[in-house]
């Protein structure tokens, strides 16, 4: 009988805006006036802060991305991996961020990408993949890279590697030519991005561009969601959003009342999780407005007498278990 393909953890390998933070400029600014104490906290090459895991600061943020691990049952194989790995996005900081989760959570191979949409910070990484295509796939298998209609013509044009011969990808790009395969993303439709694990992509504003964000389940059927850009959530897809266990939202700043053009601010991602009440709500995409800890503790006050609501930063690094 075939065993069910589960979720058995969420790390979150980076979950800063845009920029990441720290920003270069804020470090380069030292006057008492325009001074950013996020930028400098989080600054990784601040020889006065103590480095090393414990000590790393949850300021320091790079881009918005998603690693889910999960258990592969069937697996008898002793020389294959147990898990099955897929990231949601990667973008222009995704070596730096591989580099430091992948060893630490024994992330040998990549067995599917799933791109929510054609900015810079959800897909620029597409590069770095060549390293786990080439050397590291199992059985030399192609990595399927899903991409909806609406960022094919974008992320294609950038990248040559998903032309349909080889010798054409060479003609394009030159140099090694990685093993990534385009897949379709069809919104509100499930797909089963590894044996036995399905996904269910659904349409979100963000700005000038449409992105998607992500439904699926852990393994007592917990409904989970990724939504990291979002500026605003269409009719259609706000059933995707009820009753939810966990949620991670976007939230780029701590201003209450100044709009972003493309992201959920403080008072937007507030006003949707006291509508939508997921248990758990994890806030992802800050940049250098926020910190850690005195979001965090406004967020606790913000819910004091709402006991059935839990929201919190995540941090580059959070590992979420199941
Ligand atoms: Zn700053
Ligand atoms: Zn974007």
């Amino acid at each position: 009988m075939q065993k069910q393909t589960q979720l058995s953890q969420l790390i979150v390998l980076g979950c800063g805006s845009s920029d990441g933070v720290p920003r270069v400029t804020c470090l380069t600014k030292k006057t008492q006036t325009d001074y950013c104490k996020v930028c400098h906290e989080a600054n990784p090459f601040n020889k006065s802060q103590k480095l090393g895991n414990d000590e790393r600061s949850k300021n320091f943020r790079r881009t918005i991305s998603l690693l889910l691990k999960i258990t592969n049952s069937n697996s008898k194989d002793q020389t294959k991996s147990p898990f099955y790995h897929i990231v949601i996005d990667v973008g222009k900081f995704f070596y730096a961020s591989a580099m430091e989760w992948f060893p630490q959570y024994d992330i040998t191979h990549l067995d599917s990408i799933i791109l929510s949409h054609n900015h810079a910070d959800a897909c620029f990484g597409i590069d770095d993949l060549r390293d786990w295509s080439k050397h590291l796939g199992q059985d030399g298998t192609m990595i399927p890279v899903y991409m909806h209609k609406k960022d094919e013509h974008k992320i294609t044009e950038q990248f040559p590697y998903f032309e349909s011969s080889v010798q054409e990808a060479k003609e394009k790009g030159g140099g090694g030519v990685p093993a990534l395969e385009k897949r379709e993303l069809i919104d509100g439709k499930p797909i089963e991005i590894v044996p036995n694990f399905y996904i269910q992509a659904f349409i979100v504003n963000h700005g000038q561009v449409d992105s998607l964000g992500f439904s699926f389940e852990g393994p007592n059927h917990e409904k989970i969601v990724w939504c990291s850009d979002v500026k605003f959530v269409p009719e259609k897809s706000l059933s995707f959003f009820e009753n939810l266990d966990m949620l991670f939202l976007d939230l780029v700043y701590d201003l209450n009342h100044k709009q972003h053009s493309s992201h959920f601010n403080y008072d937007d991602s507030i006003t949707f999780i006291r509508k939508h009440k997921p248990k758990q709500t994890y806030f992802v995409g800050m940049n250098h407005t926020v910190d850690y800890r005195t979001m965090n503790e406004k967020l606790k006050k913000e819910f004091e007498h709402d006991q059935n609501i839990k929201a919190e930063l995540a941090y580059d690094g959070l590992v979420v278990q199941f």
